[in-house]
């Protein structure tokens, strides 16, 4: 592929090789370049020739794909190829579906990052369909009334409850309990996270206006996460405020979680939104310490109160030497700033005697309790 003057030529010509090339191996194939950069591979070929063609077919396919980021290397051509490769035998298949595994294997070669091939398998049709059907029916949960709160305490050093985060849950009528793991980062994709969001912030108001009627529960602090996509709606100060007023909650018992990747936006607009809702008596955390792009800055000009380490380095804190070097340096961190440490995850009385050892004394974990429905909360500890 040397000689060619222009990327656009060198693709064309990319094309017309491979296809050449794979008349050789296989019964028939089919090249096709869909865009300017995106390619798919149809290959047929019968029972026991489908290994080789497709061996051959990966070889070939990489070396294009070796000399093309070479040539993009020495030539500083801007060019890339994604090739997504199918195979199938004879004639039973539609040619339809053949072409939508073709083109789910080169979303996912795109998806790599560009330059890459990836041959179509089942389990990818299987995760692009479970997607598409999950994400239909996150569309009705709301409506239908299968989104709930669940809540998880936070206990201090003394072992006394003195707050309480409040975590989604979806109740999926086929599926049944749906993690938000799986259903929040699909929410903030397709923006369905707006709407939810704001139901989660209104039930858990809602909850703390209640506390706030009641001695006993009068002084818990209830964490609501809110995802960064709707923090930064532009009328979110007023949202929040709206539902204070409308639930009467107390401001000063509400903490919103946010996460470092909200940090690094727009920075100024942030503070400020935060600065707003922090001038109602509303307090901040910052969630998932150190799993993020921590930047030292933010904790310095950011208005936070509260720190939560990231339950991946509470796991091995007892085991791991580096995990309990980022945990000590965490709470001495949050300790000189003076924000209050959390630490999450704590599922062992040893991990908890360490941070209690370490200067940290706010905890969450299932030593204390899962996240549970409001009605078995102050049961389960
Ligand atoms: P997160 O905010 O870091 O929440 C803590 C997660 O750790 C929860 O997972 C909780 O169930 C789990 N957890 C608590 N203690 C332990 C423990 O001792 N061991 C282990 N292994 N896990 C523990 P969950 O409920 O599945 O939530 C996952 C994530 O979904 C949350 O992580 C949060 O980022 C997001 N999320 C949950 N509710 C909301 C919400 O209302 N809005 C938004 N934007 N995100 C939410
Ligand atoms: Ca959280
Ligand atoms: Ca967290
Ligand atoms: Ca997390």
């Amino acid at each position: 592929i040397q000689g060619h003057e222009s990327g656009d030529q060198l693709l064309i010509s990319v094309a017309v090789q491979l296809q050449q090339l794979l008349n050789k191996v296989a019964q028939d194939a089919t090249v096709a370049r869909v865009s300017s950069d995106e390619f798919v591979v149809l290959l047929n070929a019968l029972g026991e020739r489908q290994n080789e063609a497709a061996l051959v077919t990966e070889r070939v396919a990489r070396q294009l794909l070796e000399a093309i980021s070479q040539l993009r290397n020495d030539r500083e051509l801007p060019i890339s190829a994604s090739i997504g490769i199918t195979l199938f035998s004879g004639v039973s298949h539609s040619m339809n579906s053949v072409l939508q595994q073709a083109d789910i294997a080169l979303q996912q070669a795109k998806a790599a990052g560009g330059n890459k091939l990836r041959f179509f398998n089942s389990d990818m049709q299987t995760s692009v369909l479970e997607r598409a059907s999950l994400e239909g029916d996150l569309h009705q949960a709301l409506a239908r009334n299968e989104l709930a709160l669940h809540y998880q305490l936070q206990v201090d050093h003394h072992g006394a409850t003195v707050g309480v985060e409040a975590l989604l849950r979806w109740y999926h009528p086929q599926r049944g309990w749906v993690s938000p793991a799986t259903f929040i980062p699909l929410a903030e994709e397709n923006g369905l996270i707006v709407p939810i969001g704001h139901w989660a912030l209104k039930s858990a108001c809602e909850q703390l206006a209640k506390w706030a009627a009641q001695p006993a529960y009068s002084s818990l602090s209830l964490s609501v996460n809110v995802s960064s996509v709707q923090f930064q709606q532009p009328d979110f100060v007023r949202e929040v405020e709206g539902l204070l007023a409308e639930t009467q909650a107390p401001a000063s018992r509400l903490v919103l979680e946010v996460t470092e990747s909200l940090l690094m936006r727009e920075p100024t607009r942030v503070r400020n939104t935060m600065l707003r809702l922090r001038a109602r008596g509303i307090r901040f955390a910052l969630d998932d310490f150190g799993t993020g792009y921590s930047s030292l800055s933010y904790l310095k000009r950011l208005p936070l109160d509260e720190l939560k380490i990231d339950q991946s380095f509470i796991r091995e804190l007892l085991t791991d030497k580096t995990d309990a070097a980022i945990v000590d340096t965490t709470i001495l961190l949050a300790v000189s700033l003076g924000l209050t440490v959390v630490a999450e995850g704590v599922e062992k009385k040893e991990q908890l005697d360490w941070l209690r050892g370490h200067g940290c004394y706010r905890y969450q974990g299932y030593l204390f309790g899962r996240p549970t429905p409001i009605e078995y909360l102050f049961e389960t500890y």
